[in-house]
């Protein structure tokens, strides 16, 4: 689903390398988790792979089955099944959630040669989806995250993340700054989306998420690379000894 190989990334503005030869893939049906201290790089391998500007690759390749994404635009890259759900949800003022995830959804459909969703099916899907997530009517004609709290905003994210239907899913911590109930709410919302066509690729500080979201694969990130790739198990050893033992064993 998602191949990365030798992934090198430096800042555009400066000299300074942040990916120093990141190596994943994540198989489809698979959910991956990545983890490690803050400032290893996490963020900006979810933020290289959407497209975001101020990155330069100066080395490597990432493919999204069998595509190469770093040659496409953010809205190429999205229609090719790409979808983030970042660490800090953008407010959108002046326009409606709702008009928001019609749009988006519309543009994912055209981009695949699909015909437009009618809006009753639309209306149907996006209040079944919002119920599941506990996302009020209110709340979905508001304009996009303007005034949502810190939870309702991931939770918005998941709703975005379950209308467009991605084949590759990477969450930047979603779980940063939720409530155990919010977070309980979002990781329902991402298992009822996992399935053999879809990958996730789920980036977290904690291991609490993953008590929820159970991965296949956890990695740790540090300092640019991928330096340790363990099962589910990986990610209790580091909550009780945290980073030290595994950092100071790959040195
Ligand atoms: P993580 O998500 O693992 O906490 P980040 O990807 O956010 O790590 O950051 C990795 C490193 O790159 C940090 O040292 C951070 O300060 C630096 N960095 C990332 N983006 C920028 C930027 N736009 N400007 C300056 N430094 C940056
Ligand atoms: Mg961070
Ligand atoms: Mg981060």
């Amino acid at each position: 689903m998602l191949n990365i190989k030798n992934l090198h990334v430096k800042l555009e503005e400066e000299d300074k390398p942040i990916l120093k030869g990141v190596d994943l893939t994540v198989e489809a049906g698979k959910v991956h988790a990545i983890m490690g201290p803050n400032g290893s790089g996490k963020s900006t391998l979810s933020y290289v792979l959407s497209g975001r500007d101020g990155y330069e690759v100066t080395d490597g390749s990432a493919h999204l089955r069998g595509a190469d994404l770093l040659g496409m635009d953010p809205e190429e890259r999205a229609a090719a099944g790409l979808f983030l759900a970042f660490q800090y949800p953008v407010e959108i003022p002046g326009v409606g959630n709702m008009t928001f995830l019609r749009t988006a959804v519309n543009a994912q459909r055209k981009a695949r040669g699909e015909e437009e969703m009618d809006a009753a099916t639309f209306l149907k899907e996006v209040r079944a989806r919002a119920r599941d997530l506990q996302i009020d009517a209110e709340m979905l004609k508001r304009p996009v995250n303007m005034g949502f709290s810190g939870g309702e905003k991931k939770r918005n994210e998941i709703l975005q993340m379950a209308m467009l239907e991605p084949r590759m899913c990477i969450l930047d911590e979603t779980d940063s700054g939720l409530d155990v109930d919010a977070m309980k709410l979002v990781a329902d919302g991402v298992n009822a989306l996992r399935s053999p066509d879809r990958g996730f690729l789920v980036i977290t500080h904690y291991q609490r998420l993953l008590d929820h979201i159970v991965p296949d694969v956890v990695h740790i990130m540090a300092d640019g690379r991928i330096v340790k790739t363990g099962g589910a198990d990986l990610a209790l050893e580091v909550e009780q000894n945290g980073y030290a033992d595994i950092l100071a064993e790959v040195a």
